[in-house]
């Protein structure tokens, strides 16, 4: 259905948080606590944190059904929820008189409950084709043109708090608020409803990282530009498969096996494992990897074939995706002292390893590359590159 290759070319920008008085300018940007995730847990001293309200609110232009809405936009929130429960946490040491004090960013990504209607109070609104009058004074005043993108997410409100509120608005395929772009594809979210509305979660899923406080990354599903080319009727390459469909946005440990030798020889072969296994594998945490081999299927009689830890020489970065600036006027943080201005939040592990192992006799070479969006397990053979070891399990990356 869809054609590979990529393509590179001129999109329009999804934006986020754009209120908030921030300042843009063209080399860096100066973002103040606009891009602060907008819903936080309770960590020490605060109030806790109380349930998120959402609601969904459709102009007429907005082709797809209610009832479809109300679930992706459910699945977006839990796919979330999930995420955040295998991101790492950094602990923030701060030098507090003469004590060190551990402060922790952790995102709010559950107990989020719908309203039937939208009011005043629900702190987080779903807006697909529908923008109040209120809302259209306040784009026109920061001259957002909303049929320029596919997706917008809008903080309106931030309080001492440190809790956010605002929409994320869905533009529509037809009628007087229709995205306006040269290769988008006609009809965009009926088309889709042949995929099972993927792209519009997908979209959705954006959108709503914004609101935790992801930036844009380079790949996946955070790129920058990845609701107008999931939109467009231009190529895709494996990058809009991985955005749509990957499992896994923190990377964190894995665990990669394989129990049937008949369908997938290649790791059995490669590691040369014995008849009597039934199964090979790798492990991977934070410490380094494990190729491992078991007799049983299901059985706890794991066997260490060969280890390699991080600290032989092999890259494991933790990347601090989510900061949490920390303004001046502030009710929540407030141990945190003056000088600190900003706290770091759920962090992605990158982990790239490369190595060889002695396997029963042979030598063989493994690179692991686990980072957002991205899992892969490779090797060499006969001076060929094995792009997967685990061929069943290459759907990680899609
Ligand atoms: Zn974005």
């Amino acid at each position: 259905m869809w054609h590979r290759i990529s393509c590179s070319l001129f999109l329009l920008q999804t934006i986020n948080q754009a209120f908030a008085g921030n300042i843009s300018s063209g080399g860096g940007e100066f973002l103040g606590d606009t891009q602060n995730p907008w819903f936080l847990e309770a960590t020490r001293n605060e109030p806790l944190s109380k349930p998120i309200r959402y609601c969904l609110e459709k102009g007429p232009d907005f082709i797809v059904q209610d009832r479809t809405l109300v679930t992706l936009v459910r699945s977006a929130i839990d796919w979330w929820d999930l995420q955040a429960s295998s991101a790492v946490l950094p602990e923030n040491l701060i030098q507090v008189g003469t004590q060190i004090l551990k402060f922790f960013v952790k995102l709010q990504t559950d107990r989020f409950s719908l309203d039937l209607r939208c009011e005043d109070a629900t702190d987080l609104k779903f807006q697909f084709d529908f923008t109040t009058q209120k809302q259209k004074d306040e784009l026109q005043k920061i001259k957002i043109d909303l049929s320029r993108y596919v997706g917008v997410t809008i903080r309106e409100d931030y309080t001492p708090q440190l809790r956010g509120k605002g929409y994320i608005y869905i533009s529509p395929d037809r009628g007087p608020n229709a995205m306006r772009s040269p290769n988008i594809v006609p009809e965009i979210w009926s088309v889709d409803e042949k995929n099972g509305h993927q792209i519009l979660l997908a979209i959705l899923k954006h959108e709503l990282g914004h609101v935790h406080g992801i930036p844009h990354t380079q790949t996946g599903l955070m790129d920058a530009k990845i609701p107008e080319r999931l939109t467009s009727n231009l190529t895709w390459d494996a990058d809009l498969y991985t955005a749509m469909r990957s499992p896994v946005f923190f990377p964190g440990p894995a665990n990669v096996e394989s129990c049937n030798r008949d369908k997938e020889p290649l790791p059995f072969k490669y590691f040369n494992i014995p008849e009597s296994h039934k199964c090979v594998g790798i492990y991977i945490d934070l410490s380094g990897a494990k190729v491992w081999q078991r007799l049983t299927e299901t059985g706890s009689d794991q066997e260490f074939l060969a280890k390699v830890s991080f600290n032989q020489g092999y890259l494991r970065r933790q990347r601090n995706l989510i900061h949490l600036a920390l303004p001046s006027t502030r009710d929540v943080y407030r141990d945190v002292p003056e000088f600190t201005s900003r706290l770091k939040g759920p962090s992605i592990t990158e982990i790239q390893l490369n190595f060889k192992v002695n396997v029963h006799g042979v030598e063989r070479a493994v690179s692991i590359q686990n980072e957002p969006n991205w899992f892969q397990i490779s090797g060499a053979l006969d001076g060929q590159m094995i792009p997967d070891l685990f061929p069943s399990k290459s759907g990680w990356r899609q």
